[in-house]
């Protein structure tokens, strides 16, 4: 529902489509001579995969890897010329409908690729495929074992244009199974010569030219995501998400607030009540506990915290201590944005920023920003 309009929405979502083509571009810069395609998977981490399509096409993106057909087909519209990749592969009987969109399978397991064969001998199609070889996700792919024995088969993979491989924890530099993973995809691209290799995800292109081959596959640090947690965040940001001050009460002391009483007031205190919840992405898990403190939202310039739970709709943000001009109905809470970055609200929610952005939901009012949109 792109057309909400601000003075309806509970929010506003800000997507800088001009910061993403940045961090292309740096991600690019540092993967090179390999090079960078982007993942647009989950309707682009939530960003919108049409118009991200669109604007790094524009800027010289030539390769596209989604997770579903479907959301191919919409990548495709956005990019006719681009080579688009299809991670999770060949759903039984989806052949034809991957070839008609001109979409290349990722194929990761034998019986998808005897269904592409016989697909591709049919019909004589003659568009790409990859190959996923498993080198210690235990996710998709092939085994190192049968991997070999298709390299020496007769009916090998016809048109295989890419052979890659996934990394478990690129993103904890000094894992040891990174090493290993970098060794044995090693092994895997000299079963296939001549065919380009990919291995390294967002994290992976900062663990050096070793992981780099041929085409490096970022997602999350296109959308601002840190590819390098515990250091600073080499990426642009992309997403500023602001809410609205639905209403200002006065809670007394002692009273508690919202759902299961979870937080007492101590002092006379002041609430905003906002107009986003869980349901457009803040999670629950935001929440604050007795063990832990919970997200923050910035009125006014300064950061105040969440109080009691967060509702489908609503979050409450204890604002007693802010000046009382700054805080009335209909002002903005930013609760991305403004120095809160979206790995911020995912380490108070205990989880990832991945999960973050591919939760936002679809009731904001979205405006892009930058590049021609
Ligand atoms: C999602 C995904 C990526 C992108 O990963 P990021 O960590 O978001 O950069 C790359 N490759 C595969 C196989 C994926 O599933």
């Amino acid at each position: 529902m792109p057309g909400i309009d601000s003075a309806e929405a509970g929010g506003i979502l800000t997507i800088d489509l001009e910061a993403i083509v940045a961090n292309w571009r740096e991600l690019a810069r540092r993967a090179a001579p390999a090079a960078c395609a982007a993942v647009v998977k989950a309707d682009a981490y939530g960003c919108g995969a049409g118009s991200v399509t669109t604007i790094l096409a524009q800027a010289g993106c030539s390769t596209f890897f989604v997770a579903q057909l479907a959301e191919g087909r919409a990548v495709r519209s956005a990019a006719p010329g681009a080579a688009i990749y299809v991670l999770n592969g060949l759903a039984p009987g989806t052949a034809a409908a991957l070839a008609e969109a001109d979409l290349r399978p990722v194929l990761g397991s034998l019986p998808e690729i005897s269904e592409w064969q016989s697909f591709v001998g049919a019909t004589g199609w003659h568009g790409p495929a990859a190959l996923h070889v498993d080198t210690g996700m235990n996710r998709l792919g092939l085994s190192l074992e049968e991997a070999e024995s298709l390299s020496l088969s007769r009916d090998f993979i016809p048109h295989l244009s890419l052979v890659m491989s996934h990394f478990a924890c690129s993103e904890i530099p000094d894992h040891p199974l990174n090493a290993r993973q970098i060794v044995a995809f090693r092994r895997v691209r000299a079963l296939f010569p001549g065919v380009e290799g990919s291995l390294a995800n967002s994290s992976g292109i900062f663990l050096g030219p070793d992981a780099h081959h041929d085409l490096v596959r970022p997602g999350v640090a296109l959308y601002g995501g840190n590819p390098t947690p515990g250091h600073l965040n080499p990426m642009t940001a992309v997403v500023d998400l602001r809410g609205r001050i639905v209403q200002v009460r006065h809670v007394a002391e002692g009273a508690t607030v919202g759902y299961g009483a979870t937080w007492i007031a101590r002092r006379p205190s002041r609430v905003a009540i906002v107009s986003i919840g869980y349901a457009d992405g803040i999670l629950r898990s935001a929440s604050p506990r007795s063990e832990k403190a919970g997200a923050q939202a910035i009125i006014a310039d300064r950061p105040y915290p969440f109080v009691g739970t967060v509702s489908m709709d609503l979050i409450a943000i204890d604002v007693t201590d802010a000046p009382d001009d700054a805080v009335r109905r209909g002002a903005r809470a930013t609760l991305i944005g403004d120095g809160i970055s979206v790995d911020d609200l995912a380490a108070h929610a205990g989880t990832v920023s991945y999960e973050i952005l591919t939760s936002l939901g679809r009731r904001y009012q979205r405006v892009y920003r930058g590049a021609g949109t």
